[in-house]
C-alpha cells in the first residue's frame, strides 16, 4: 500500500482518478474517505472544512496553496490552554505571539520576522486591540483564512478559514475559572473599543436586536457572560431576503465592518448577516 500512496501523492488529481479506475482493489479503497484524507495528509494538509469532503479537497487542486503549517492539533484543549494566558496577558497593539506548541515567545512588532529567522516557527498570532487576532504564517507569507467579509467558495481557503475561526474562537473563550478575570475583562475592553469606532469607513450589517442587547450588556460590564453565538435567523424571509416588516431598534440593529468581522471570528454566526453598502 505504501507504494500506491507514493505514486498517488506524485500524481495530480485527474491522473489519480484514472489510476483508481485501473485497479479494483484501489477503486474499492477510494470509496472510503480515509483514502482521500491520507492523500491530503501526504501533501501536508490534515484539516478540512466539515462541508467539504477529503476527496473534494484533494481534487480541488488547492492543496499546494494551503498552509501545511496549520494543523488540527492546534485545536487541542491543552494547546489552547497553554496559549490563552500568553495571549491575553500580552494583548496590546502590535504584538505577536508564537503558536508553536513548544514555544512561549511573544514580541513587539506585527511584522517582526526575527523569531522566525532563528526558530523557524511558522505560525504566529498578530495581536492588535482592534483586529484582535490575525493568524499569520511566516513560511507561506500570508494571513490564514482572511476572507474579508464575504465567504470564500474555494475549498482550500474555506478549510483554512474554518480552522482559523475555530482557533480564534477557542483562544477567546472562557472555559475555566482561571480564564475568567483575565479574558473577560480584556474582551470587554477590546469589544467596547470596536463598538466605538465600528462605523468608520464601513458598510453596515444587520443583526438581531436581542443578541445586540445581550452583547452591549457584556461589553458595558453589566454582566460577565458574553452572549454566545449570534443567532441571526429571524431577519430573513424564506427566499433569504430581508423581511421588510422589521424595524430598526426593535427587531434589528446595525453594526459596522469591524464588529461584523469580530463576531464572525470570536462568537460565530447562525443564519446570515445581511450587509448593505454605505
Ligand atoms: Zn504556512
Ligand atoms: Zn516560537
Amino acid at each position: 500500500m505504501e507504494i500506491i500512496d507514493k505514486i498517488s501523492s506524485a500524481l495530480n488529481s485527474k491522473d489519480i482518478l484514472c489510476f483508481i479506475q485501473s485497479s479494483s482493489a484501489l477503486y474499492y479503497r477510494a470509496q472510503h474517505p480515509s483514502f482521500w484524507k491520507h492523500l491530503c495528509e501526504l501533501n501536508g494538509i490534515n484539516y478540512c472544512h466539515p462541508n467539504v469532503t477529503w476527496k473534494e479537497l484533494f481534487c480541488s487542486g488547492e492543496l499546494s496553496n494551503m498552509c501545511p503549517h496549520l494543523n488540527t492539533n492546534m485545536l487541542d484543549s491543552s494547546f489552547i490552554q497553554s496559549k490563552k494566558q500568553l495571549i491575553w496577558s500580552h494583548l496590546k497593539n502590535n504584538q505577536i505571539v508564537c503558536l508553536d506548541s513548544s514555544c512561549d515567545f511573544f514580541g513587539e512588532g506585527a511584522y517582526d520576522t526575527d523569531h522566525y529567522a532563528t526558530d523557524k516557527h511558522s505560525i504566529i498570532l498578530k495581536l492588535s486591540l482592534l483586529h484582535m487576532m490575525e493568524l499569520w504564517c511566516n513560511h507561506c507569507v500570508k494571513t490564514i483564512g482572511f476572507d474579508y467579509f464575504h465567504s470564500d467558495t474555494k475549498q482550500g481557503s474555506k478549510s483554512e478559514s474554518y480552522i482559523m475561526k475555530k482557533l480564534t474562537k477557542k483562544l477567546g473563550s472562557v472555559t475555566q475559572e482561571t480564564d475568567n478575570q483575565l479574558i473577560t475583562k480584556r474582551r470587554q475592553e477590546v469589544e467596547s473599543d470596536i463598538f466605538r469606532i465600528q462605523f468608520r469607513n464601513s458598510t453596515t450589517h444587520i443583526i438581531q436586536k436581542d443578541w445586540h442587547t445581550a452583547w452591549l450588556d457584556f461589553i458595558s460590564g453589566k454582566t460577565i457572560h458574553h452572549p454566545g453565538p449570534l443567532l441571526n435567523t429571524k431577519l430573513s424571509r424564506q427566499d433569504g431576503t430581508l423581511n421588510p416588516a422589521l424595524f430598526l431598534g426593535k427587531d434589528f440593529e446595525l453594526i459596522g465592518n469591524l464588529t461584523c468581522w469580530y463576531i464572525e471570528r470570536m462568537y460565530g454566526v447562525s443564519g446570515t448577516i445581511v450587509s448593505s453598502s454605505k
